[in-house]
C-alpha cells in the first residue's frame, strides 16, 4: 500500500487564487506533516480586479471559520443579493438575477408554471415580485436568510462584494498564522524531472531553488507552470464569448450603498458597477474588434457615479480554459486555469471549486491517472456550464449595433440550444442539479432576456384559478410588507462592523 504523504506543496502566486488556496490548505492540513510554501512577487503584482462573488463564497469562509463581522471590517465588504442587468434585452429593459429561490408551496410543479398561467389570466406582476431577494434589492434593504422554512426569509441567498486586495491580505495573515511559509521573489524558470517530466523545482532570480511534490499554479494569466513549463494547451472560447478586453477604474461612493452588482449593456460589451463600503469598482468589458481602447475608456469615465480614484487600466484576456487543470504534478487554480468574463462574477467561485476538489482529491506522493482524470472532468464540466449561462445573456438580445447583432447570430453549444428549446417550448428548466446556476437563476435570465415559454406545465391547472390568484397576490404583499420593515443595507453593515 502506498502510504507516503506529500512533504511539500508549493503554491506559485499570491493573488486571490494563491492566498485562498494557501488558507484552505493550512486549515485542512493542520495536524499533518505536509508543509505549504507560497511564492509571490510584489514587483509583478496581481491582476487587481475581481470584487463580486456568488453565494458559495459563504461556504468557503465557513470552511476557514472566518467571522463574518470581522470579514466585513477587514475587506470593506458589502452584501450582494444578485445582479441587475440594465439594457440587455433592449435599451430601457432591466431585471435582477437574484440569488434566492422562488416560492415552492403552490403545488406539484415549479413556480414559473403558476406564474405563467396567472399572467396569462391578467396577473400584472413581474417574476421579480416573487423573489424576496429582488424586493430587498430594489428597496436597498437586507436581512440574512433564516433556516425556518415558514419564513419567506428562508428563500433568500446572498454573496459579497469585497476589496479583493484586502481579502488576499486577510487570507495571507490567516495562512501565515497557520504555518504557511511565504517566499518573496520572482521565479525565473521551472526545472522538470528528466524522466517523468514532472516539475522538480522552481528557481528564483536569486538562483535559490524551491522543490516540492505538488505545485499549485496560481500565477495568473501567464500560467507560469501549467503552460510555460508544461505546455498544457488552451481551449479558446472566443468564438462563443466575444469580449477580450476590460478597462477598470474605482470611483468615489454614491449616497446609497446598493446591495447588488449592476451590469449595463454598452455598444460593444457591458459595464460593471460594484459598490463597496469605501468606493465603487467599475469596469467596461468589451471586444476590441468593435471599439478602440480609447473609446472604451471614454465611455467608462463618463458613466461613473463619482470622481475616479485612479487612472483607468486596460486588461486583455482570452475566454477559455486550460486543456487540463491538473497536468503531471501541477494543478492550475485561478486565472492560470482559464477565464470566463466577469458577467456573473464566477472566477472566485471557480477558484473555490478548484480548491475544494483539490482537497477532495488530495494525492499521496503518486498521482493516479484515475484521480487526475476525475479532477479534470469535473473542472471542465464547471467551466462549460458557466460558459453556457454567460452566452445566454448575449444570445437573447434585440439590441441594435454590429456587436449585438453578431452576438445574436453567433453559434452556441448544443447543450445551450437544448436548454433554450426546452424552456421556450415547455417552460421547464434542466433537471441537472450539480451546476452552480440552478433553476431560479436560469429562469430569471430567460425571462429577463424576454424568452417566454409558449405554454406551461399542465399540473399548474390543478390549483383553481381564484385560489392561485389569491395565493400570488398574498405572497407579493407579504414580501412587500416584510421588506418595508427590514434595516437598510447600510444599517445592517454598520451594525455588523460595530459588533466586530
Ligand atoms: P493574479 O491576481 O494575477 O495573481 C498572480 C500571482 O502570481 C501574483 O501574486 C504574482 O505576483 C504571481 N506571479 C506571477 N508570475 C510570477 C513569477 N514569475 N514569480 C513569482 N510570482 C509570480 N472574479 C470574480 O470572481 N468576480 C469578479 O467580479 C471579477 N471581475 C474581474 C474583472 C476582470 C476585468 C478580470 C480580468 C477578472 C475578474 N475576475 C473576477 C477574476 C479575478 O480577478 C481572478 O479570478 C482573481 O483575481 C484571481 O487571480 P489570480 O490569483 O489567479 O491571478
Amino acid at each position: 500500500m502506498q502510504t507516503s504523504h506529500l512533504e511539500r506543496i508549493v503554491i506559485v502566486g499570491g493573488g486571490t487564487a494563491g492566498w485562498m488556496t494557501a488558507a484552505a490548505l493550512s486549515q485542512v492540513l493542520k495536524g499533518t506533516a505536509t508543509r505549504v510554501v507560497l511564492i509571490e512577487s510584489e514587483e509583478i503584482g496581481t491582476v487587481g480586479v475581481g470584487e463580486a462573488t456568488v453565494p458559495s463564497i459563504i461556504g468557503f469562509n465557513r470552511l476557514l471559520e472566518l467571522d463574518e463581522r470581522e470579514f466585513f471590517l477587514q475587506t470593506k465588504g458589502s452584501i450582494k443579493l444578485g445582479i441587475q442587468f440594465c439594457d440587455w434585452y433592449r435599451p430601457g429593459a432591466s431585471y435582477i438575477h437574484p440569488f434566492g429561490t422562488f416560492p415552492d408551496k403552490l403545488g406539484y410543479c415549479e413556480f414559473q408554471h403558476y406564474w405563467l398561467r396567472a399572467r396569462q389570466q391578467g396577473l400584472p406582476y413581474d417574476l421579480g415580485d416573487f423573489s424576496l431577494n429582488v424586493v430587498m434589492a430594489k428597496e436597498n434593504r437586507f436581512a440574512p436568510p433564516t433556516p425556518d422554512q415558514r419564513s419567506p426569509l428562508s428563500t433568500t441567498g446572498y454573496a459579497y462584494h469585497f476589496d479583493a486586495g484586502l481579502y488576499a491580505k486577510y487570507l495571507r495573515n490567516y495562512a501565515e498564522r497557520r504555518g504557511v511559509e511565504r517566499i518573496e521573489g520572482k521565479i525565473s524558470q521551472a526545472h522538470l524531472d528528466g524522466e517523468t517530466g514532472f516539475i522538480a523545482s522552481v528557481e528564483l532570480e536569486t538562483s535559490a531553488r524551491i522543490s516540492g511534490d505538488l505545485f499549485i499554479d496560481c500565477s495568473g494569466f501567464r500560467g507560469l507552470l501549467i503552460e510555460q513549463a508544461l505546455k498544457t494547451g488552451y481551449e479558446d472560447w472566443s468564438d462563443l464569448l466575444p469580449c477580450n478586453s476590460a478597462v477598470a477604474v474605482p470611483c468615489e461612493s454614491a449616497a446609497t450603498l446598493t446591495p447588488y452588482t449592476r451590469a449595463t449593456a454598452r455598444e460593444a460589451g457591458w459595464q460593471w458597477r460594484i459598490p463597496l463600503q469605501h468606493r465603487i469598482g467599475n469596469g467596461y468589458v468589451y471586444s476590441d474588434n468593435y471599439i478602440s481602447d480609447d473609446e472604451a475608456v471614454s465611455v467608462l469615465m463618463t458613466n461613473l457615479d463619482g470622481k475616479a480614484l485612479a487612472d483607468p487600466r486596460v486588461i486583455r484576456f482570452q475566454s477559455g480554459r486550460r486543456k487540463m487543470a491538473w497536468n503531471k504534478n501541477c494543478i492550475a487554480i485561478g486565472l492560470s486555469s482559464g477565464f470566463l468574463e466577469p458577467l456573473e462574477s464566477t472566477s472566485i467561485h471557480l477558484i473555490q471549486k478548484g480548491i475544494i476538489k483539490l482537497i477532495q482529491c488530495l494525492p499521496r506522493k503518486h498521482f493516479p491517472a484515475s484521480l487526475v482524470n476525475e479532477y479534470n472532468r469535473e473542472v471542465r464540466r464547471d467551466y462549460e456550464s458557466v460558459r453556457d449561462f454567460l452566452v445566454l445573456h448575449y444570445k437573447a438580445n434585440l439590441r441594435d449595433g454590429r456587436f449585438w447583432q453578431d452576438c445574436r447570430n453567433r453559434q452556441i453549444s448544443d447543450q445551450l440550444t437544448a436548454r433554450i428549446e426546452l424552456f421556450s417550448e415547455t417552460g421547464r428548466l434542466s433537471l441537472h442539479d450539480q451546476e452552480l446556476f440552478k433553476g431560479p437563476s436560469w429562469l430569471s435570465v430567460f425571462i429577463g432576456q424576454n424568452i417566454f415559454p409558449s405554454t406551461y406545465d399542465p399540473l399548474a391547472e390543478a390549483v383553481p384559478l381564484p385560489d392561485l390568484m389569491g395565493s400570488l397576490n398574498g405572497i407579493r404583499s407579504t414580501f412587500q410588507d416584510l421588506v418595508s420593515k427590514l434595516p437598510s443595507h447600510q444599517q445592517f453593515l454598520q451594525h455588523q462592523i460595530d459588533l466586530a
